[in-house]
């Protein structure tokens, strides 16, 4: 997996402070999207064990809230079985942290047979406290909502939702 940007203090996507992984590769070419250049895989810089050690380096500080997985998209699933090492080291060295995931897919893709679902998907969705879920979409777009770009998106609260079988959001 290649990525496209790192950010070590971030606001803007999610709650409190948080690094920002910007993955690179996309299929779902939203119309409008912020960050066209990263839907090609090859994009931006190798994923090395050097940068995931820069990430749990800079979420270690106690005013850090998480991480925010992002792209690109880093629910595709070659991204996902990629992103487990990072994942698996966060839960285990950091397990007050919490993650929160961006994706243009539908939590409702990551079912066993559909598009965005692989080997790696059950444990990947188990790491994610947050999925912010579905595409952009320029007709829905509204500034005013917290943490997404347009209205269709949902913010949703995973732990919750594996528990209850059905959808919670965190926030509207
Ligand atoms: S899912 Fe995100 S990165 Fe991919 S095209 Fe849509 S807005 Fe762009």
């Amino acid at each position: 997996m290649n990525y496209s940007g790192l950010k070590t203090y971030s606001i803007e996507n999610g709650t409190g402070i948080r690094v920002s992984l910007f993955v690179s590769g996309c299929r779902h070419h939203c119309k409008g999207c912020f960050n066209e250049e990263t839907w090609d895989f090859n994009h931006g810089e190798p994923f090395t064990e050097e940068v995931e050690n820069q990430i749990i380096e800079a979420m270690e500080p106690d005013y850090m809230a998480g991480i925010t997985l992002l792209g690109g998209d880093p629910a595709e699933p070659e991204n996902q079985a990629a992103l487990l090492p990072l994942l698996r080291r966060i839960k285990t060295e950091l397990p007050k942290k919490n993650v929160w995931m961006y994706t243009g897919y539908l939590l409702s893709d990551f079912l066993p047979g559909n598009r965005a679902y692989c080997d790696a998907t059950e444990e990947f969705l188990r790491c994610c406290d947050v999925v912010v879920d579905g595409p952009f979409i320029m007709e829905q777009k509204d500034l005013s909502i917290k943490f997404r770009g347009s209205r269709n998106q949902r913010i949703i609260d995973m732990e919750k939702t594996i528990e209850t079988g059905s959808i919670v959001l965190l926030m509207e």
